[in-house]
Formats: C-alpha cells, sequence, structure tokens
C-alpha cells in the first residue's frame, strides 16, 4: 500500500530524533522510524502512530521494501555516530556509518524520486571558528573525524542537487540540551559525555564530581562557552524545514543556536540554582580539540524559515534535564 505523504525518518529512536519523531507526529504527520538501535531506544518512540523499523539505513534491500510500501515523500535523516573522541581513535566507523551509510539511503531516494531531505548536521563543521558568533559563510575546517563525516555529507547533498534536484535543508546544531517537559523522553547515552547531563550525574550519585575541562581559555571566567539549544526548538526546526521544502524551497544551510553564549561554570551555577544543591567538582585540563567558544549567529534560520529558539531560558532547559534525571525513568529507559 502507497500512502502518500509519509516521511522517512532515521534515526528517530535517537536523543534529538526522538523529540522531534514526537513533535511531528503530534502534528499530525505520517512517520516511520529506521534505527538500527545501536544508540536508539524502542521507548523513545512514544506515539503509537509511528512505525519502527530496526534495520541500518545502508540496507539497499530494506530501504527499498519500505519506498515500495511507504512511498516517502522526504527522509529526515538523524541516523550517525556523534562521539566526538571516539572519531579520533576509530575514524572508520564514522565515515562508514555517517558518511557512506547514506549513499545508499540518497540512491534508494533516487531510485524512488523521493527528492526532499532534511539533515542533522552540527556546528562542529566549522571547527575552530576565528570569529564569533559563527554564521553559514564561517568557514567550515572540523578539525576531528565526526566534524569531517558530517561535512562531507553536506557536500555530497549540495552535489545531488546540482545532478538530480534533491533539495536538503542541512541544519548545523549547537549543543542540544533539555528534554521533553514532561519527562516522558530525554537523553540516555552510554556512556554520557555531554556537560548537562555530566552535571547532573555528579548530583544524583551516577558520576563522581563533575570534572569541568579547562579554566585558562579566553573567556570572562576561564571556562568553554557554548551556545545550548534546547532539543525542543531542534525538533521545531525540523518542522519549518520540512515545509519549506514541500513548499518548494530551495536547498539550504542553517545554524540552529539561540545566539547565546554560556559557559561551563554558567551552566554549574544554573544547575546549582534549579536544584539547590552544591555540584561537586575537580578543575581539570582542557579537553582535546575543545574550541574556546561555539555561539551560533542564528539569523538566517529566521530569515529562510521563520524559526527561532523559543526555549531559551537556561534555567528552564536544566530543569527539564533534572525532570528526565530524577523523574519515573531516572533519564535512562532502561535500568
Ligand atoms: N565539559 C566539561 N566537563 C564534562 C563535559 C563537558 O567541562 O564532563 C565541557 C566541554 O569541555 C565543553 C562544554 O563542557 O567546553 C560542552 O561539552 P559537551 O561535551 O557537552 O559538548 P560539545 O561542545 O563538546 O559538543
Amino acid at each position: 500500500m502507497t500512502t502518500a505523504h509519509t516521511i522517512l525518518v532515521t534515526g528517530g529512536a535517537g536523543y534529538i530524533g526522538s523529540h522531534t519523531v514526537r513533535l511531528l507526529a503530534s502534528m499530525g504527520r505520517k512517520i516511520v522510524v529506521l534505527d538500527n538501535m545501536v544508540y536508539g531506544h524502542e521507548e523513545a518512540i512514544v506515539d503509537p502512530a509511528v512505525t519502527l523499523v530496526p534495520g541500518d539505513i545502508g540496507d539497499h534491500s530494506l530501504l527499498r521494501s519500505l519506498f515500495r510500501e511507504h512511498g516517502f515523500s522526504a527522509v529526515v535523516h538523524f541516523a550517525a555516530y556523534a562521539y566526538v573522541g571516539e572519531s579520533v581513535t576509530d575514524p572508520l566507523k564514522y565515515y562508514r556509518n555517517n558518511t557512506a551509510a547514506p549513499l545508499a539511503l540518497l540512491e534508494v531516494m533516487q531510485e524512488f524520486g523521493c527528492k526532499q531531505f532534511v539533515f542533522s548536521s552540527t556546528c562542529a563543521t566549522y571547527g575552530i571558528p576565528a570569529v564569533i558568533p559563527i554564521t553559514e559563510q564561517t568557514p567550515q575546517h572540523p578539525i576531528n573525524p565526526y566534524g569531517r563525516s558530517k561535512l562531507m555529507l553536506e557536500w555530497i547533498l549540495a552535489d545531488c542537487d546540482t545532478a538530480w534536484g534533491l533539495r536538503s535543508a542541512c541544519l548545523r546544531y549547537f549543543n542540544a540540551s533539555g528534554c521533553s517537559a514532561d519527562g516522558m523522553i530525554g537523553e540516555d547515552h552510554n556512556p554520557e559525555t555531554h556537560l548537562i547531563p555530566r552535571v547532573l550525574m555528579a548530583l544524583t550519585g551516577e558520576a563522581g564530581a563533575l570534572e569541568v575541562f579547562g579554566t585558562d581559555y579566553p573567556t570572562p571566567d576561564g571556562t568553554c562557552i557554548r551556545d545550548y539549544i534546547h532539543v525542543e526548538d531542534l525538533a521545531s526546526a525540523h518542522a519549518r524545514a520540512l515545509d519549506h521544502l514541500e513548499a518548494g524551497g530551495d536547498s539550504l544551510r542553517a545554524n540552529l543556536g539561540t545566539g547565546v553564549g554560556i559557559s561551563v561554570k554558567e551552566i554549574i551555577a544554573a544547575v546549582e540554582k534549579v536544584t539547590g544543591l552544591t555540584v561537586p567538582v575537580v578543575y581539570g585540563p582542557r579537553r582535546a580539540g575543545d574550541p574556546a567558544q561555539l555561539v551560533a549567529d542564528p539569523s538566517l534560520a529566521w530569515e529562510s524559515l521563520q524559526w527561532r529558539a523559543g526555549k531559551t531560558d537556561i534555567f528552564e532547559t536544566v530543569r527539564s534535564a533534572w525532570t528526565w534525571m530524577t523523574g519515573p525513568r531516572k533519564g535512562r529507559y532502561r535500568s
């Protein structure tokens, strides 16, 4: 049976994917999630109308049968590995999964005439920017295989646009954070390396003291500055990007951030204010490859998608992450 306007979401059982799937499903969109379940969680798909297919984005025959059955009008592509450190020690894993495997997806899209693609890209494609805030014109010089694996797919998408009219929206996320306000879905990485959950885990006892990576950066308090964008804002940007492509809009690349930089020490202070607890902290050396500052200029996303971050209160973002960590699921889909 062919159903018009069904959307294929790859990696939809992961952190950002699952929040986007939940939003799109609540908007009445028909969704099939394809996820290899290496990092995805079945429980992160909360809408019963969403179909979850365990499988690989590099599997031509599976893709063909899904396209035949559902007649997808667009693909939203999240499926990727995203540990920067691991990408340095095991680059081929990243180039295979993040760059090579999507070729099968694109080949099958071309075969079936599906020409709309929303891509989960990253500010890691910029590397260490000379100027802050980062615009889409900032040169892209990624400094690790993860960033390069994503940038190469951006290039491939541009070439497919030229060759066969694939229209894509490359959404370059800054630091995804927070979770659904009701605590139903959230961030469950194993291992968890991201700052906000690490700070919260230092409070719940799931991890030891929070190690601050570097206090000698050229920033006002010496710690790194990042742009923390709420995951539900990222989800709404994907909905806007789909609308844009479905309305016949051209390919675009857009930064998704708040435009506001927050330091590691400020995040710790925000956590202490929200929880009323004192975070155990140790100060360590810099982590290799961390730029001092990464802050988006998100104005192009407003101009091209009429999207801007709505959940810009870092205390609310931290509160939502704390709700997830301390709620019924205790920050984990499986105990
Ligand atoms: N960070 C830290 N301790 C941690 C985890 C992260 O000091 O345990 C710092 C990290 O050096 C960076 C910021 O927090 O400056 C955000 O790191 P995260 O890994 O969350 O995201 P990234 O910016 O690396 O994508």
